[in-house]
């Protein structure tokens, strides 16, 4: 319990992103991350942050008005303590998001929190990075708990958006549980995206940001 977790931030916003975009959220960002991903927009939580207690943060995130906390990066499993912030969430009735770029097995991960992974493509030079027990464990969980697990591709190029397809095709994830399809900031626009997906027509949900279009001139603390 008096484990130490590096924390970049902690702030209460609108989730922007997921099967949960439009909610009120509190997130916990937390430093550090194995990746290094071309369009990182996190990329300040690589070096800076502050040592605090898990107690520490329960205390922070009992101040806020809101049940739907979500503990991101960074990449949050980077940190072994993320598990037992996890669990400590839960036991606080809080509904917890876990954003993890997917390269760390989600095998320790409580069920009761919704792991939303990200399936790094070609263009984000972090290709091939997907822990491969992952696929394997989401079915486990989702069959057990439906819509315990979200998959998330940030999408720059027709390449990427193949290798996505691809990827869903090849695991058998259609279907399965919501698939979340981003177009990169300033890069693909999400016009286009939205063209591929119809044409296709895929089940996936087309996902902005909704934090960038309510307050686009901010890029940390929302
Ligand atoms: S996984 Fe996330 S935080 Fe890490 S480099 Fe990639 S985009 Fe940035």
């Amino acid at each position: 319990m008096n484990n130490k977790l590096t924390i970049s931030e902690i702030f209460y916003s609108i989730q922007g992103e997921s099967s949960y975009a439009g909610f009120p959220c509190v997130f916990i960002r937390l430093s550090g991350c194995n990746l290094r991903c071309s369009y990182c927009d996190a990329d300040y939580t690589w070096q800076d942050g502050d040592k605090k207690s898990i107690d520490t943060v329960l205390d922070i995130i009992d101040n806020y008005p809101c049940e739907l906390v979500e503990v991101t990066g960074g990449e949050p499993l980077f940190q072994k303590s993320c598990i037992e912030l996890l669990s400590q969430l839960i036991r606080r009735n809080k509904t917890v998001l876990l954003e993890s770029n997917g390269s760390f097995s989600i095998e320790d991960v409580p069920s009761e929190a919704v792991a939303i992974l990200d399936v790094k493509c070609p263009d984000s030079g972090s290709k091939n990075s997907f822990h491969p027990d992952n696929v394997g464990i989401i079915k486990e969980r989702i069959t057990r708990i439906p819509n315990s697990c979200e998959l998330k591709f940030v999408l720059s190029t027709r390449q990427d958006y193949v290798y996505a397809v691809d990827f869903i095709k090849r695991n058998n994830f259609f279907n399965m549980l919501p698939i979340l399809f981003s177009p990169v900031q300033k890069g693909l626009t999400a016009d286009t995206l939205a063209h591929w997906i119809m044409e296709d027509g895929l089940n996936v949900r087309l996902q902005l940001q909704l934090h960038t279009i309510l307050w686009p001139n901010i890029s940390r603390g929302v």
